[in-house]
């Protein structure tokens, strides 16, 4: 299951600022902060900011699954919020790139539209399925196209998700469009409800209204 990371969609780490450059006087007496060395910080977690606090719960969930569910072995990947699919979410390997083409990355969408109508656990369990697309085009072989096939159907079983083209138990595992359900009793189960808890508790947005 190991590989090795790919040099190129390994994380810039200035991008999170460089402690050497902060204004921490190391450097000197009096280090004003200047263009050049004031430190880059994309990710101002701020709680009243919507954007913040919306995406930043999927970035804590992304992890949490990342770190329990795939022993932290899935590289980082871009998450979005779409509304233009007929689905729960999707995932697309290799999908966004910087200009130069060095940094490649894949991205996991999730469908904001059935926020308001499916529960926190259930929008969480979408996010565990694509994550398993993702463990499948890193670690596996997929198969052509958008088709789930029987090693798919197994990762999932393995992380507590049972595949079902009608998200109901009994449904086919295999096939182009498959859904799931959650295994009960389980350890994701448990996971799932104390995830979700926190996520409400943290105040994500749903989408209301047509
Ligand atoms: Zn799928």
């Amino acid at each position: 299951m190991s590989q090795p990371e790919d040099e190129n969609t390994r994380p810039d780490p200035t991008l999170n600022g460089d402690p050497s450059l902060g204004g921490d006087g190391v450097r000197g007496t009096n280090d004003r902060p200047t263009i050049q060395n004031e430190p880059v910080v994309f990710v101002s977690y701020d709680p009243t900011d919507p954007t913040a606090r919306t995406y930043s719960a999927l970035i804590d969930a992304y992890a949490f699954f990342n770190a329990r569910l795939f022993s932290g072995q899935l590289p980082p990947c871009l998450l979005t919020l779409q509304r233009r699919k007929q689905a729960y979410g999707y995932f697309s390997g290799r999908r966004f790139a910087t200009r130069d083409g060095t940094a490649i990355t894949d991205e996991i969408a999730l469908n904001p539209s059935h926020f308001a109508e499916r529960t926190t656990e259930k929008i969480l369990s979408t996010l565990v399925h694509e994550m398993v697309h993702l463990e499948q085009a890193h670690f596996g072989t997929p198969s052509r196209g958008r088709y789930h096939n029987t090693e798919w159907a197994r990762m999932m079983r393995a992380v507590g998700l049972i595949p079902s083209d009608t998200g109901e138990p009994g449904g086919k595992e295999t096939g182009q469009r498959v859904s799931h359900f959650i295994e009960e009793g389980g350890a994701l189960r448990a996971r799932l409800r104390r995830l979700a808890r926190c996520a409400d508790e943290h105040g994500a947005l749903r989408r209301v209204g047509e």
